[in-house]
């Protein structure tokens, strides 16, 4: 069995920032905004179907309850799942995602 290299040790939401504590002992930060519009659900990123047509739900309208979280979900030891205030929660967003997402924050 291939172990998982990386795990979420911890997470904690400060102000309008996620920060990830890792089991390496690292930390990521990943602002909630980036977060949110980086989406990876169909709806919000889109479906691709076999001919490389992609579909995208109609655009949702935000709001300030949209950059908003009022849970976290760890499912498993692969993805995190938030659920926003304004009732979005189909967005699973995997490790390497978050990871690359924190490092699209750093300057
Ligand atoms: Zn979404």
């Amino acid at each position: 069995m291939k172990s998982t290299a990386m795990q979420i040790r911890h997470t904690e939401v400060v102000n309008d920032l996620l920060l990830i504590k890792w089991s390496d002992d690292h930390e990521s930060i990943i602002s909630l905004k980036t977060l949110r519009d980086n989406c990876p659900c169909a709806n919000c990123a889109g479906e691709t179907d076999v001919l490389g047509n992609v579909y995208i739900g109609p655009p949702q309208l935000k709001t300030q309850d949209s950059y908003l979280l009022s849970g976290l979900e760890v499912i498993g030891y692969y993805a995190l799942r938030p659920i926003w205030k304004d009732g979005h929660d189909s967005g699973i967003y995997t490790l390497d995602r978050l990871k690359e997402l924190a490092a699209a924050e750093t300057p």
